[in-house]
């Protein structure tokens, strides 16, 4: 006699994902191919190195920076980042007296055409109550210690608008290129919840 449990329990992650895609495709409800084509978009497109490309043309191009600032979609969808999740993009600017923070109290959200997919920590139930609860005590244990004359503001994205957050250039990259610059630009900093430092 065979344990019962063992007869019930589930097959193998990858068997399962198997089987569901072959009876959505069944169904017509996805075309064929259609998850290996978006995995590989996830993984691919979505990063937020394209983010950080966004934030390296800012810094550089006062133009491009008023045009992010009025309609982040257009100017972020200027340098060919578009698409799910990323259809209203609201971009925070950071100044030396307010800095701005993201997060979303109800799940997960991220701009994903240019911050990529959520870091887990974005996603722990921790994060999502603190950052609004007290940030600055929260921002302080993640390593970003704000002084006290800075304003934090904290964003809670809903399921239509996207944040992403501007950071302040940091000194010491005078005269450096956009492709230098767009490499000292991190994910946490376009969250909120770190600064740009190159000392
Ligand atoms: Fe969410």
């Amino acid at each position: 006699m065979s344990d019962p449990r063992q007869r019930v329990s589930p097959a193998p992650v990858a068997e399962r994902a198997r089987a569901l895609e072959e009876a959505l495709v069944a169904k017509e409800i996805v075309p064929e191919g259609f998850i290996d084509m978006v995995t590989a978009r996830a993984e691919q497109e979505l990063s937020p190195r394209n983010g950080a490309r966004v934030v390296a043309r800012a810094w550089v191009d006062v133009g491009y920076r008023a045009r992010l600032l009025a309609d982040g979609t257009a100017a972020c969808a200027e340098l060919g980042f578009h698409g799910p999740q990323g259809e209203y993009i609201v971009v925070l600017e950071n100044t030396p007296t307010l800095h701005n923070v993201i997060v979303c109290t109800q799940c997960s959200c991220t701009a994903w055409p240019v911050l990529g997919l959520p870091p887990d920590w974005y996603k722990s139930p921790e994060y999502r109550a603190r950052v609004v609860r007290e940030p600055r005590a929260l921002l302080r244990e993640m390593g970003l210690d704000l002084p006290e004359g800075v304003t934090i503001r904290v964003w809670d994205t809903t399921a239509e608008t996207r944040y992403m957050v501007l950071p302040l250039r940091p000194p010491g990259t005078e005269g450096w290129s956009e492709e230098q610059l767009a490499g000292i630009v991190t994910r946490e900093a376009m969250i909120g919840v770190a600064k740009i430092d190159v000392s």
